[in-house]
């Protein structure tokens, strides 16, 4: 009799989890098959996304076939303009994550990104592992000089920053939301930052094999990155037939 009952039980736990399960797919999550060394980031951040879905984001609305493309580590000369040029011609709109040492010595391609409808966003002064940092360090050392350089070019900074390899530590995110920041990383990895696998065809097949409504795809532009510009048009040309629309990440957010 015991036993039975145990049987029973045990099913009832089963059929529970398998339920939570099917859930939990459904939320927003970082969606690739990540590989063994990054399969505890990709828990950090499902995790750390469930615990602050107001404030920390992996993607967007999912009853809307809108995608926002990021583009991290800029700006990096000839390298962003020809992304630049490339997303005029496709008439994309995207976000610049972008270094405040780098945005001061190229304030003219920060420009350029407000002005041909682009959104940028703060993504450190020094691209450091900010899990290193006092709060206080990563505000004024990182983030606020950083937002300085941006409204001294174009008159406006930022409300969205993206830690530099998505990692911040979870009392950072509150920190940081009692600052005001949004912070964005991704629900798709482009892995175009991995040289093992980054030519355009790896490129272009991570980003449509995991594409969905709502997605924040990470990509790069810099030095080097060439597979990036190269897979660009494929992808685009595949999610508009999708019927899917590019959009900045505060719009995709409703920010
Ligand atoms: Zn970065």
């Amino acid at each position: 009799m015991f036993r039975r009952h145990l049987g029973l039980v045990l099913v009832l736990i089963l059929v529970t989890t398998l339920t939570l399960t099917g859930l939990a797919t459904s939320s927003p999550t970082l969606r690739n098959d990540m590989p063994d060394y990054l399969k505890g980031f990709q828990r950090t951040v499902n995790r750390q996304v469930s615990i602050y879905p107001d404030v920390y984001y992996l993607s967007g609305p999912e009853d809307v076939r809108a995608i926002a493309l990021t583009f991290d580590d800029g700006p990096a000369g000839d390298a962003t303009s020809q992304l630049l040029d490339l997303l005029a011609e496709e008439r994309v709109r995207a976000t610049f994550f972008v270094v405040g040492e780098k945005a001061q010595e190229q304030p003219d391609l920060i420009q350029r990104i407000v002005d041909e409808d682009h959104e940028l966003g703060n993504h450190s002064w020094s691209h450091p592992d900010m899990r290193k940092y006092t709060n206080q360090h990563i505000l004024d050392n990182e983030l606020k000089n950083t937002s300085q350089v941006i409204s001294d070019t174009v008159g406006l900074a930022p409300s969205i920053m993206r830690p530099p390899y998505g990692a911040l530590r979870d009392e950072t995110i509150e920190f940081l939301a009692e600052e005001r920041w949004f912070i964005i990383n991704w629900s798709i990895d482009s892995f175009d930052w991995d040289t093992t696998q980054n030519s355009p065809e790896e490129i272009t097949e991570k980003v449509l094999e995991y594409s969905h409504p709502g997605a924040i795809v990470l990509m790069h532009t810099g030095e080097g990155l060439d597979g990036t510009i190269a897979a660009l048009p494929e992808i685009i040309r595949v999610l508009r037939e999708g019927g899917y629309e590019f959009v900045t990440v505060s719009e995709l957010l409703g920010l």
